[in-house]
């Protein structure tokens, strides 16, 4: 199994704040597929992404990637895999104001063993145009297109996404989640992706459905996404 949890659990706070946010999480993941988590706000989504993105650590539980387990990583190690094989996107872009698409773009690549073509990758992005502009030249969404651009040119393992469509309106939100889907089938890296937003559900090769800690539901099969019920 490509990516794989085991029993994760996460709490946080003391006393009276104390909340268990994870209470038992196990998931696997294949390489290539585009696993998508939604889930009520507060209901862990984004605790579980930094704890598989090695951010934060999960109190117990097993995260194995490509049959390691990540515990065996030491500090070190982990911040090294962090850079090399991870890849995050997140809601606000936070590009480098002062630097252009293409050396944004660059920036990712840094440290990796095994980057990709950043010419055809400004092609895949729709950005090759837009290469020498600035971020503040440039719309939400292809800012957004950049953002995910510097996660994905160091040909990750994994791309992690949160809410990467949050700041944005429906129609840009549906075409960055039609580019990660290309992305997804270009370069085959395996994704977990949290969104809000339910056009998705005709793109994930999976749907996770978090709940009060718990998964709720695990959809594989193309078919029942399609009809599933995303209400929660
Ligand atoms: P989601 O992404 O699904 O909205 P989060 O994973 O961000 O949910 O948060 C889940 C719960 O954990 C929330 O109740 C939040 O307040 C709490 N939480 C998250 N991070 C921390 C933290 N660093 N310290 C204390 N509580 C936290
Ligand atoms: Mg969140």
């Amino acid at each position: 199994m490509f990516l794989e949890l085991k029993n994760i659990k996460k709490s946080f706070g003391d006393g009276d704040s104390h909340v268990e946010v994870l209470k038992d999480i196990s998931l696997q993941v294949q390489k290539g597929e585009f696993c998508v988590l939604l889930g009520p706000s507060g209901s862990g989504k984004s605790t579980l992404l930094n704890i598989i993105g090695g951010i934060d650590n999960a109190d117990s539980g097993e995260i194995s990637i490509m049959g390691e387990s990540m515990s065996n990583l030491k500090e070190k190690q982990l911040t090294n895999y962090r850079r090399k094989h991870l890849g995050y996107v997140f809601q606000m872009y936070n590009l480098i104001p002062n630097l252009t698409v293409r050396e944004n773009i660059e920036v990712g690549a840094y440290l990796s063993d095994k980057p990709l073509n950043v010419d055809e990758l400004l092609k895949v992005l729709g950005l090759y145009e837009h290469q020498e502009k600035i971020p503040n030249q440039l719309s939400g969404g292809q800012q957004q297109r950049c953002s995910i651009g510097r996660a994905i040119v160091k040909n990750p393992d994994i791309l992690l996404c949160d809410e990467p469509t949050g700041a944005l309106d429906y129609s840009t939100s549906k075409e960055i989640l039609k580019l990660i889907e290309t992305v997804n089938n270009t370069y085959n890296n395996t994704i977990v992706m949290v969104t809000h937003n339910d056009a998705i559900k005709n793109m994930a090769d999976r749907v996770v459905l978090l709940r009060d800690g718990k998964i709720r539901k695990n959809y594989l099969n193309e078919e029942k996404i399609a009809a599933m019920d995303l209400e929660w």
